[in-house]
């Protein structure tokens, strides 16, 4: 099986209480491994059945006829990547390269920090909000339902998810309200900055 559902990489209360344990019950217990079982299924028998997951994607996105896979795989991709990209103590003002980076292309934590909300707030109806690596640049970018920035050819550094699944347990209908928590309390900045080596 190439898609494999993945543990998350802290205890499902870690993120308490701007996450709940009840909230990753379903969104890493069962939206996740609902797209993990639909991909494998879909890809059985096909060119990708062997592929690692970020080749199923890239390929996936090109064929119109395997939009089914590319719904799935991306889905797992982008969970996969979300979950990474949050800690408990997360949040607030980064330090190391992404600092540096943020501030050259945003001028400054605060309009970085804007920006990326907004993006969340105003992508209409399901999908993701992103900061991606562009050249020199960061810079964010919003993408609808399963599509992601890998589908792009661009490097994602930080994602989060705004599909109403991801936080309807515990904001309702606030979606900025989790946004702000994201960005203020969960961010795993470590894991940014490694991604840049
Ligand atoms: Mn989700």
């Amino acid at each position: 099986m190439p898609i494999t559902h993945i543990d998350l990489p802290y205890l499902h209360n870690a993120l308490e209480p701007y996450m709940s344990a009840k909230t990753f019950e379903f969104h890493h217990g069962k939206h996740l491994k609902a797209y993990v079982d639909n991909g494998n299924k879909l890809i059985a028998g096909t060119n990708l059945e062997n592929a690692d997951l970020d080749t199923i994607v890239k390929e996936a996105a090109k064929d119109p006829s395997k939009a089914g896979i590319f719904n799935n795989a991306a889905q797992v991709w982008n969970h996969n990547f979300f979950f990474k990209c949050m800690k408990s103590n997360g949040g607030g003002v980064p330090s190391g390269k992404i600092a540096e980076m943020i501030n050259a292309s945003f001028g400054g934590y605060q309009k970085f920090a804007d920006e990326f909300k907004n993006a969340g707030l105003t992508q209409f109806g399901s999908g993701w909000a992103w900061l991606v690596l562009d050249g020199n640049q960061v810079k964010i970018m919003k993408t609808a339902n399963a599509d992601n920035p890998v589908a792009h050819g661009l490097k994602p550094l930080l994602g989060v998810d705004v599909w109403e699944h991801s936080y309807y347990l515990d904001y309702q209908n606030r979606r900025a309200d989790y946004l702000t928590a994201f960005v203020d309390k969960l961010i795993n900045w470590d894991f940014v900055n490694s991604l840049l080596g």
